[in-house]
Order: structure tokens, then sequence, then C-alpha cells
């Protein structure tokens, strides 16, 4: 998730961290900044928007000269992106760049306000600057301050920190986010990424979590989670720019699937309390909950397959009713909407428009809007009642993977939300759901990209068809969607999705000889049937791929390949199949020398009807 830069040596820093930041853009932002420092004390300039615009204002404010300083391009997880809410953050001492999240923020920001600490900002990061300036006050002691801060701090950060008082030296502290310092014969760096430095070295150390480093123009100090003095290697880089931006993975579509399990565990942080999923702090209330009587989910294309998911969960956990639709149908044909009803609109960019004009539609007819995005300070995040963010991090690749797996995790996480404050499930029942999430899923995605070659070899025979179909019931049948939706998009492979008991009822026709059949099965109580459904495909000659949990039982020859997850409970296991289907489009469409991360005629955010 965006980006850090920070140089101090004996140039200017000024356009090293702009070429720096420019190095980042691939990780996605919506705004940016640097601190720098001046004849009397710290200079920053930040801006809402483009690079370009961050350089006009430097250049349009005079000449900026400075031999250490620090950047960042911020991607808004906490407030909206504006220039207010743009890194660095700074104080009467020192100025800050944060990548990750404060989760306990909201304490801490009471804490530092009863003090009398006034804020800026609507970020969780001002509240890491203001927390480390309060301990800087007592002890004047950089590090010191930033290691007591650092224990009342929850969540995941990378710092890059400069304090008025200490010119030329920069201060950095990581946890689950990631931070690199590197070293060339003009000074020394700090980074988010390879990218940011290659232009002037490739001699890096990759900080571990809880490290703490200071680095000044001809010294780099590591200090280790005991706060001990560490001596690290610097490690040579031989990677090309390109590849540098895609931190050696082939393309963005797979860094971002292997990206899974660290996005799942951001979007579960911080919101279940005492082992109960809990949206309250998105201002998702008992009383608003109570009075819904029904719920229309509205969405688009990868979205709305994770709709189809939250359809399920919601109504097997809560009991209530649920249309998923899509939005361009939905907004056109005068839907029957009940006042009080809910409405969720899932978008990854917040601004598709038949998905926000369908809001409009919601928000007309007087429904509780509640949008599931992951671009903060997006049109459909503004323009609904309450926002509940994804936080995948910034999605590159066109089709997409990470974003629709964390949302199939709100939309589970929400259901048991909706569930216990609407007191369809008990205590009890709720944290028995939630403890898989908790515990297992990021685990068991790691489980499954650890055989993505295994996929890739089962993708060979796949390469060579032009036609092929995904069945699955329940559960399986909304991941047989997406997978045919994710295999099409970036193979060009003509793929349908059909629910498995319905294939007789029409397409069998075209199953005969060779055709690729795969079929999904996660749920147990249904494999009976899915199975019998494959045999009939089996008996037409059809070549049968299975994608299933490893609680299932599969009989001797029923298929010719197959690819299992570990079972999750729950039903989420899903996100293991999803995680499995979407390595399988990745590995046939690469075989077939597809373009994959901008496949033909696709755009990633469609703003258009
Ligand atoms: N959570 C911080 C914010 O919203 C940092 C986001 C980032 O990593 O850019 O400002």
């Amino acid at each position: 998730m965006c980006g850090i830069i920070g140089f101090t040596g004996q140039e200017n820093s000024v356009p090293i961290l702009i070429s720096g930041l420019y190095a980042l853009e691939y990780r996605g932002y919506d705004s940016s900044g640097i601190s720098v420092f001046g004849e009397d004390g710290i200079i920053t300039k930040k801006v809402k928007g483009r690079i370009s615009n961050l350089e006009d204002k430097i250049l349009s404010e005079g000449n900026l000269y400075s031999e250490c300083g620090i950047g960042h391009t911020r991607w808004a997880t906490h407030g909206e992106p504006s220039d207010v809410n743009s890194h660095p953050h700074f104080t009467e001492n020192l100025s800050l760049v944060h990548n990750g999240i404060i989760e306990n923020y909201a304490v801490l920001k009471k804490e530092l306000q009863s003090e009398g600490t006034a804020f800026l900002s609507e970020t969780d990061t001002e509240v890491a600057a203001r927390l480390i300036d309060r301990e800087y006050l007592i002890c004047r002691d950089p590090l010191k301050a930033l290691n007591k801060a650092l224990k009342k701090i929850e969540g995941s950060y990378a710092f890059g920190i400069i304090f008025r008082e200490y010119p030329g030296k920069i201060f950095t502290a990581r946890k689950n986010s990631p931070l690199l310092i590197a070293s060339g014969s003009i000074g020394n760096f700090i980074a988010s990424d390879i990218p940011a430095i290659l232009k002037y070295t490739n001699k890096v150390i990759r900080l571990d979590d809880y490290d703490t480093a200071v680095i000044s123009k001809d010294s780099v100090e590591i200090y280790d989670k005991d706060g001990n003095a560490s001596t690290r290697e610097f490690e040579e880089i031989s990677w090309s720019y390109e590849i540098a931006t895609k931190s050696g993975y082939d393309h963005f579509m797979l860094k971002e699937i292997f990206e899974e399990p660290e996005a799942v565990l951001k979007t579960i942080s911080g919101r279940i309390k005492n082992g109960i999923p809990n949206f309250s702090a998105e201002g998702i209330s008992s009383e608003r909950i109570e009075k819904v009587g029904r719920i229309h989910i509205v969405a688009c294309g990868t979205a709305m397959h994770a709709g189809i998911m939250g359809k399920y969960f919601i109504e097997n956990f809560a009991r209530i009713p649920v249309d998923v639709e899509i939005a361009s149908e939905f907004r056109y044909r005068n839907p029957i909407l009940n006042k009080g009803d809910m409405f969720i609109a899932l978008s990854q960019s917040g601004e598709t428009a038949d998905t926000l004009a369908a809001l409009r539609l919601a928000r007309e007819k007087g429904l509780y809007t509640v949008s599931v995005v992951n671009v903060a300070g997006s049109s459909i995040a503004r323009e609904s009642d309450e926002v509940i963010y994804t936080l995948a991090g910034p999605e590159i690749a066109v089709a997409s993977t990470k974003a629709y797996t964390v949302q199939c995790v709100v939309m589970y996480l929400l259901a048991l939300d909706i569930a216990y404050k609407g007191k369809r499930m008990t205590q009890n029942e709720v944290m028995l759901a939630t403890e898989p999430l908790v515990n297992e899923v990021s685990m068991r995605l790691s489980d499954v990209l650890g055989f993505s070659g295994y996929v890739s070899d089962i993708c060979r025979r796949i390469a060579e068809c032009e036609n092929m179909f995904f069945i699955g019931r329940g559960i399986d049948y909304a991941l047989a969607m997406e997978a045919s939706l994710k295999l099409k998009e970036i193979s060009y492979i003509n793929s349908e999705a059909y629910a498995a008991g319905e294939l007789k009822h029409g397409t069998i026709s075209l199953v005969t000889e060779g055709t690729v059949v795969a079929a999904i099965a996660t749920d147990a109580s249904l494999w009976e049937k899915t199975c019998s459904n494959i045999k009939e495909v089996k008996a037409r000659g059809a070549y049968v791929i299975l994608f299933c949990g490893d609680n299932i039982d599969v009989p001797e020859g029923i298929c010719d390949s197959i690819i299992k997850v570990p079972h999750i409970d729950g039903g989420l296991s899903s996100l293991c199949v999803a995680c499995a289907f979407q390595l399988f489009a990745y590995h046939t469409a690469k075989l077939r020398g597809c373009d994959i991360d901008k496949p033909r005629n696709l755009a990633k955010s469609v703003t258009v009807e």
C-alpha cells in the first residue's frame, strides 16, 4: 500500500524524493507530500492528487534545497484524500510519514485530546505523530520517544520521521508494512520498495518487523525488537526497474493474489471485538439493523459475485432475505424498494457508474445505504450512509483478485454483525463462526499460494481449449461464476458458469468428448449431488477438473485433475478455492501469452454506463 522514501546525503534531496515517489506510483495513491530540513526548521509540502501537483506546488513556492528529507504517497484508509490528510504529518518538533493503519488510533486520540492536544487531520497517522511528539517533549531523545510510542501503537506501520533538532537524520520503524534501507555513493535512503532507490543504488537491507533504525548521510544504525544494535548485511539487487515495480512477480495480478493473506488480516483488523464482528465504528447500529426486513445487494462484475457470496452468508447467518442484482439492471427496472430496507453497494474503485446510479436511486427511495469499497473518499463511499472499507490496498491489475477476496471477507463479517445485532445468532454462535476467519483463513491462503506451480501444470491442458464450463451448487455456484469470469477476462477462453443441477436442462448438449468442465465443491453437504453431476458430464466424455476442500471424499476416477484446498468451517474454504481459481486463470492466460494485467477492451474502473 502506498509509498515512503527518505534520503540523507550530499545532494539536494528534493528531486530524489520526487523521483522516488514517481517510482512508487505503481502502488497506487491519492495524494503525496515531502518534508525537508530548511534553514529555520522543517518545511512540509503536501497536496491531494498526482505527484505532478506536488511538483508544481514546490516549484511555484520558490527554490527548495535540502540534503535530507522524507516523502510519501498516501493511499487513504482513515480520512478522505485531501491536502490536510496527506502525509507528512507534523508537530513543532517532528514530521512523520506512515504506511499502514494505527488500529487503536481512536483510543489514543481521545487520550491525547484529553491532555489538550489539538488535531488537524482525520487520519490515524497524525495520532502517531502527536504521540511520538508527546514522548519526545519528555525525553528529547528521538529513538527513546519512538520506542515509547511504539509500545502503545497497535496495528501496522512503516514510519519515516525527521526531528527539527536532529538535522540530517531519519528515524524509522516497521511492523507489518514493508520498509528497507539502502546505501549509495550519494547518501543513504529509506524506502518502502526497491524501485524508489534503484536509480541511485542496488544495495539494500530489508528491515524486519519491530526493527527501528536511524540513518544519516554516512551511517546506518539498526536496532532489533529488543532495542539492541544489530548488524545486517546489505543485499545486492539485480532487478530491472520493470521487475522491481512488481516486487519480482511477473505480473501485478500474481503479486496481488500473493497479497491476499495480508489483505485479509488488514481487513479484519480492528473489526472484531471480543470475538464478535462489529461495524459500529462504521455506523452500523443495532437500532438500524433491527428495522431491516430485506437487503438489496447491488454491484457489477466481480463485485456482484462477492455480493452473491454475501447473500449466502447473510441468509444463512441472519435469516434476512437478500436480493442480489446487477447494478445496470437494478436501476432501470423500477425495483420494489421499501423504506427501511438495507441497500449494500459493492465496488472496488467506488466509482463504478452503474453502482453509483443504483445507490442514488436507493437513497432517493429512502433506503438505508451501506457501501463496501476499497478506495477511500470515492464517490460511492461519499454518497452512502455508511461505508465499510475493504483495505485490500491498491489493486493495479485489471482483473480483480485480492479486492474480491476481501469483499467476501467483509460480507462474512457483516453477515455475522447483522445476525448478532438483529438477535438471530447467540454470542457463542457468532464467536464460533468468527474464530476460523481470525485464526485460519490467512494461513490457509498462504498454503494455497504454495501450490501455484502445481496449478500451473494443470493449466497446460486448459490453455489449449477454447470453451469450458464451471459448475457448482450453493456457495460453490457463486464461486463458479467468479471463476468463469476470471478465466474469460484474462485468457479469452469462452467459459460459462452453471448451477450444477441446471446443466442437464439444456447445456449438457454441448458436452462432448474432451469438453473441459471444472467442478467446485467445498460444501460437503452438497457433495453427493455435485458428484452425480460430475458423473453425468464424465459419461459424455468431459475432461473434469475438480476444485474442492480437503474434507471432500473424492471417489477414484471421478475427475482428471484435482485441486484440493484446505477445508475451513463456516463456508470459508470458499476463499481458498477463490485463490486457487485465480491462480488457475492467471496461469492459463500466461500459457496463452495474454496481456494479463491489461486484458483487451477492459478498464479497471468502469466509470461509464
Ligand atoms: N492510514 C494512513 C492514512 O490513511 C496511512 C495510509 C497509507 O498507508 O498511505 O493516512
